[in-house]
Order: C-alpha cells, then sequence, then structure tokens
C-alpha cells in the first residue's frame, strides 16, 4: 500500500482531496475523548458508552475500524448506515501499520452528504483505533461504481416504511411505498437529491421518491 495516495488522488473525485487532507488524521487526538468516555462511564453506569480497547494487530484494527464505521448513518437516513446502503466498500492497513484506510463508494459524485459522510467515517475510525499510531484516510472510490443492487433488503423496507422512499435496482423494481402499487409513473429524473427521482402512484395518487432511475430498471 505504498501507492496509497496516489491510488486516492485517482480513485477520489477531484473535490474530495483537501477533504482526504482533512479527513487524515493521527489516532491520537483521539485519545483524550476516549479516556474522557470511560470516566463518564464509571460515574454513570447507566450510560451506555463504548469503551475501546487498543487493537494489537493490523487484523484487530481492521475489524474494529470496520465495525465503528459500519455503524455510521447516511446523512439521509438517519437510521440507515453506509454498510446497509452498500456505501462501505472496504477497510486496509498499510503492510506497516501506518495508515488505515477506508473506502467508501459515493452513491452520486458530487453529493453534498459525502462531506458528512467523511467526517463521521473518519471520526468513527479514530475512536475504534484509540492508542494505535496510524493515520486514517478516507475516501471516495469510482470504481465499483454504486448501484441501488447495493442496498440490504432490509434497508429497502425500512426506507419504504419510514421515509416513504422507494428503491428501484437490478433486482427490484421500485413499488409504492404507500399502497404497494407496482406500476409507478415516471415524472422527472430529478428528485429533492441527485440520487433519487419522481414518480407518481396511480393508485393512491402520492408523488413518490425513487432511489434509481428507470434507466437501471430491472432487465428482464
Ligand atoms: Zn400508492
Amino acid at each position: 500500500m505504498s501507492d496509497t495516495r496516489s491510488e486516492a488522488a485517482a480513485g477520489a473525485p477531484m473535490a474530495a482531496r483537501s477533504a482526504d487532507e482533512e479527513a487524515a488524521a493521527g489516532c491520537s487526538a483521539a485519545t483524550q475523548n476516549a479516556t474522557s468516555e470511560r470516566s463518564v462511564a464509571g460515574q454513570n453506569a447507566s450510560m451506555r458508552v463504548a469503551v475501546v480497547q487498543t487493537p494489537s494487530t493490523r487484523a484487530d484494527v481492521e475489524t474494529a475500524v470496520f465495525d465503528a464505521v459500519s455503524s455510521v448513518c447516511d446523512p439521509e437516513y438517519p437510521d440507515v448506515t453506509i454498510a446497509e446502503l452498500g456505501i462501505l466498500e472496504s477497510v486496509s492497513t498499510a503492510d506497516d501499520g501506518s495508515v488505515v484506510r477506508i473506502e467508501l463508494v459515493p452513491t452520486m459524485l458530487g453529493c453534498p452528504a459525502l462531506d458528512v459522510i467523511r467526517r463521521d467515517v473518519a471520526a468513527a475510525a479514530q475512536s475504534a483505533c484509540v492508542g494505535v499510531e496510524a493515520r486514517i484516510e478516507v475516501v471516495f472510490v469510482a470504481d465499483p461504481v454504486w448501484t441501488p443492487d447495493r442496498i440490504a433488503p432490509s434497508a429497502v423496507d425500512f426506507m419504504a416504511r419510514e421515509y416513504s422512499v422507494a428503491v428501484r435496482s437490478a433486482l427490484t423494481d421500485a413499488t409504492c411505498p404507500i399502497c404497494g402499487n407496482a406500476a409507478l409513473e415516471h415524472r422527472s429524473d430529478f428528485g429533492p437529491t441527485p440520487c433519487r427521482s419522481v414518480e407518481w402512484c396511480p393508485s393512491c395518487r402520492n408523488p413518490i421518491e425513487v432511489v434509481g432511475r428507470v434507466d437501471i430498471a430491472v432487465s428482464a
């Protein structure tokens, strides 16, 4: 992984590079926070606070960071994690352990939520490797390309139920999250966010936001 930085520059969107630099930080900065969290836990046993143990091997670091960043939620869907949305691609460490690299797959390049995700992922990774001397690198990669197929079925159900957002992918066609009608009518490619289009349900007569566009619909 000696060429990590060049890979980051090639794979990430142009605007992401400076933010990469911001996200890159040593874990030592998180040590004080974790220490204070532990003392808070001691004062109030009923408070749920994670006590972080220092990972001792590269595999431990990767596992700890993966677990931590898996629980980061997407800003657009506050109860859905980036792992469930298929945004989290991988966590790896450099051979000498000096770098922890987290690769993310952006749902849509230029999405304003990406900076928030990058920040939250960096913070989660730092909290997971307290005591580990490594630089954390959060990178949005261009390969693989995100598609709605990457959304976990449980998240598809949750997004329909809690956010009234339907998902269309190569695996499933979009159905109205309100009445279940499968015959939605396309209205616009441009929804409230770059990754959502707008459709119309003729059955319950509601506009429906759909993640995934008609041109990537199920190919039967
Ligand atoms: Zn409907």
